[in-house]
């Protein structure tokens, strides 16, 4: 892709950040969005880019990048996940930062958003590195987060143990007195809100249930090809899988597994807690990644990283619909060939929203001090991410455009509305 920005805007130049400014775009002609708003809608507001020393176990010392990315808090507290992977830089993380925006605007919740992550692979770290690589990140970002502030939460290599230390560190820091609402995300015996844990999969299945019923499919006895078998994609599985779907192939970093009649999601899930892996799993053959997208099904679930589906594969995806459970599965131009080609696909800024919502249940019980159970959870979820859903495809059916212009124009006008409102300080 032609690398549009300057030398000194090379954090704006990553291929999700590239392809969301391309749907804002798109988005604001679309409601004639104020030209004011939209030029600062197309930055984030600050990117913090910090060194952290660890101490590894055999007593050398590692010196890792990590950041955090505050993107816009018109709506509220900037609020967004830690990821820790290799792979992780600026450009990504500012992308991950701008989703996160779009996503609590059009979720209607009083957040901004913001994302962070250090670039490392964290399964080469033990326990004890791990711990001392988050103690130290939080230390370093300590004086931008907080409970008014930015609240972090898990993404993809953290976990509610990561959100622990953070909780711990950031509340050490401070007297040591108890600071819950921190993070999000956390073990429910110290702040943790019930449901949190598979909230993202359970919200994947209910806008999954949504997008057939608008096709006039059903999900009970649909065939569903999840990629990714990490905290999203699992349990996604599993409730599509109690639903009555048939998962013929999952994947992870290792490779996929498939079974035409339908895999064993329970017992999947107990194999790869005890395996670390889905691969060698029984009653099931081998299948690469790529493939596994391309299989003749009903519905695909692309639950691991951005930018699966593109332009090289796109016309050979065979799923007619697509429930984006991780963040930028699919690039905006795949989206195009996808939408002509009749696809209907749920864009990630709702689809993968139940574990925003359900962080934001958690944060407002931690400042209230009270706990619900985990039903009034689970249905509160349930209303949020449907209503969401409604509005975004009632957007889509009258003004005729895909999925992802119509979140992203909902979205952006009430970021818009909010942002005329508060004005430009000073002025
Ligand atoms: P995770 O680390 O728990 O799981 C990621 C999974 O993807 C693992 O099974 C891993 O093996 C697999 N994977 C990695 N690279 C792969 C590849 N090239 N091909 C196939 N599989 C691969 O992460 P997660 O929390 O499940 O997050 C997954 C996605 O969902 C990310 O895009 C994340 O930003 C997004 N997301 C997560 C949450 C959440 O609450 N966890 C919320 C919203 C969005």
């Amino acid at each position: 892709m032609e690398h549009i920005f300057p030398s000194h805007e090379a954090h704006l130049d990553g291929p999700l950040f590239r392809n969301a400014r391309l749907v804002l775009e798109d988005a604001a002609q679309l409601i004639n969005c104020d030209p004011n708003v939209l030029e600062r809608l197309k930055r984030p507001r600050k990117c913090v880019t910090v060194s952290i020393p660890v101490r590894m176990d055999d007593y050398s010392v590692k010196v890792f990048t990590g950041y955090r990315v505050q993107y816009n808090s018109t709506l509220g507290p900037y609020k967004g996940g830690i990821r820790y992977h290799q792979n992780v830089d600026l450009p990504e993380v500012v992308g991950l930062a701008a989703l996160m925006t779009f996503k609590n605007s059009v979720l209607g919740l009083p957040l901004g958003g913001a994302k962070g992550g250090v670039a490392v692979d964290s399964s080469k770290l033990s326990r004890t590195e791990k711990q001392n690589l988050t103690r130290r990140f939080t230390s370093e970002i300590s004086d931008l987060i907080g409970p008014t502030r930015d609240i972090p939460a898990p993404d993809v290599g953290t976990d509610p143990q990561t959100m622990a230390w953070m909780m711990d560190t950031f509340s050490q820091e401070r007297g040591g007195y108890a600071q819950h609402a921190v993070v999000t995300g956390k073990p429910v015996e110290i702040g943790g809100s019930l449901g949190r844990n598979h909230a993202t999969g359970l919200g994947v299945v209910y806008i999954a249930e949504k997008a057939f019923e608008k096709n006039g499919m059903n999900m009970d006895g649909s065939r569903i090809v999840v990629q990714g078998f990490g905290n999203v994609g699992s349990f996604a599985a599993l409730f599509a899988h109690q639903r009555g779907a048939k998962i013929i192939a999952v994947s992870d970093v290792s490779g996929g597994i498939f079974n035409g009649d339908g895999l064993n999601i329970p017992e999947l899930i107990e194999y790869a807690k005890q395996n670390k892996t889905i691969k060698g799993f029984p009653h099931a053959t081998e299948i690469d990644n790529k493939a596994l997208l391309e299989l003749d099904c009903e519905a695909l679930f692309p639950c691991a990283l951005e930018n699966q589906i593109d332009t090289d594969n796109a016309e050979r995806i065979k799923a007619k619909i697509i429930v984006e459970g991780a963040n930028g599965p699919v690039t905006n131009a795949a989206t195009k060939i996808l939408t002509q080609r009749g696809v209907f696909i749920a864009p990630d800024v709702v689809a993968n929203g139940g574990g925003v919502i359900v962080s934001y249940f958690e944060w407002v019980q931690d400042i209230m001090s009270f706990f619900w159970d985990e039903e009034e959870i689970n249905d509160r979820l349930k209303s949020i991410i449907t209503k969401a859903f409604e509005t975004i495809y009632r957007f889509h059916a009258e003004k005729k455009v895909d999925m992802r212009l119509a979140a992203m124009a909902v979205s952006i006008q009430r970021l818009e509305k909010a942002m005329l409102m508060r004005g430009l300080y000073p002025r």
